[in-house]
């Protein structure tokens, strides 16, 4: 009986031990299972982390191309307004006509010809605009609008040489082209040839803003041809009518502002005989002379040159004389510049 007890129980441990070594085992091939699923785990997981990484750096890549390509293009759609801006600017340049001084000073230029182009008209439109702030003595600018007429302006021309005085011709694009002989006598006296534009019919000339920079270049065109100077430019245009005021304000307005951006002064003035109003005497001219005059210093007196402007010449020597009498000294617009 003892001796059955020792044989089970040795058969009974050595059972133990080799469940034991089993489960050891088991539990040995589980973690070896579980650290090898684990691996995978943690490399899926990686190279799924590469892919998105990948996936963010073309998506990365890809915005950048699209960012460069809409900088790219935002810098040619800057490049196409540029051109744009330019040939509007080189296109004002042909219309010769634009705004005020001070936009001319604040567009930078490099080139130094047009520099300094740009400098003596804005130089030119100051001494324009201060033609009535001359600080001493009395001076007085003589102006004939509408001309030149072969009735009227060579009489004009005679007694102004007859004085040894020099005026301003504010002319008419039509006329200097039916008359240019007489532009170029003006001319060559040293007179100064201003602009009055072309057809003189304010609906036409008032039609828009460019269509009074078309009439002032064709009357520049009609000057130089006349004169015979391709080079010339007045840059000095009086409109019609005046350049304030009346129904057409709204044009004018924006014309004037276009004329001095161009580089182009424009100048009415100061006193008037009537001589186209009416006036027929040499008593009612002096006395509108005296009463628009004013008592001032600095006087642009309007007076006209259209072919029936007979009362003009006729009553000229009697306003320079008065003109004289009262100190006046007489000047013109190369006297400015
Ligand atoms: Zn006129």
């Amino acid at each position: 009986m003892y001796h059955i007890d020792i044989v089970g129980m040795r058969k009974r441990r050595n059972l133990k031990i080799v469940i034991a070594i089993i489960i050891v085992s088991i539990i040995l091939a589980l973690c070896s299972i579980g650290y090898i699923i684990h691996n995978r785990k943690v490399a899926m997981l990686a190279s799924t982390n590469i892919v998105v990484e990948d996936t963010d750096n073309i998506i990365a890549e890809e915005q950048k191309n699209t960012h460069e390509n809409i900088d790219t293009n935002n810098k040619e759609e800057e490049i196409k307004e540029e051109k744009v801006e330019n040939n509007d600017n080189s296109s004002d340049k042909n219309n010769k006509g634009d705004d005020s001084n001070k936009d001319e000073s604040q567009e930078s230029n490099t080139d130094p010809v047009v520099s300094e182009e740009k400098n003596k008209n804005k130089e030119f439109i100051d001494k324009i605009n201060n033609i009535y702030n001359g600080e001493e003595g009395k001076r007085v600018f003589l102006t004939f609008d509408d001309g030149p007429s072969e009735s009227v302006t060579p009489k004009i021309l005679d007694i102004l040489d007859k004085y040894d005085i020099k005026a301003t011709f504010f002319v008419l694009g039509c006329n200097a082209k039916s008359h240019p002989d007489i532009v170029k006598r003006a001319y060559d006296s040293g007179h100064y040839i201003a602009n009055h534009g072309y057809s003189h019919k304010y609906s036409k000339i008032y039609k828009n803003t460019s269509t009074v920079l078309e009439e002032y270049n064709k009357t520049e065109d009609a000057i130089r041809v006349a004169i015979g100077n391709p080079e010339y430019s007045s840059n000095l245009f009086r409109f019609p009518g005046g350049a304030y005021g009346g129904p057409y304000e709204k044009i004018k307005k924006k014309a004037r502002k276009e004329l001095n951006k161009q580089g182009i002064a424009y100048l009415d003035w100061s006193a008037l005989t009537y001589d186209a109003e009416g006036a027929d005497t040499k008593e009612e001219i002096l006395c509108n002379l005296k009463e628009t005059m004013n008592g001032w210093n600095n006087v642009v007196i309007l007076m006209h040159d259209a072919p029936d402007k007979e009362i003009t010449y006729k009553t000229l020597e009697d306003v320079i004389k008065y003109l004289e009498k009262n100190g006046y000294d007489f000047k013109n617009i190369y006297d400015l510049i």
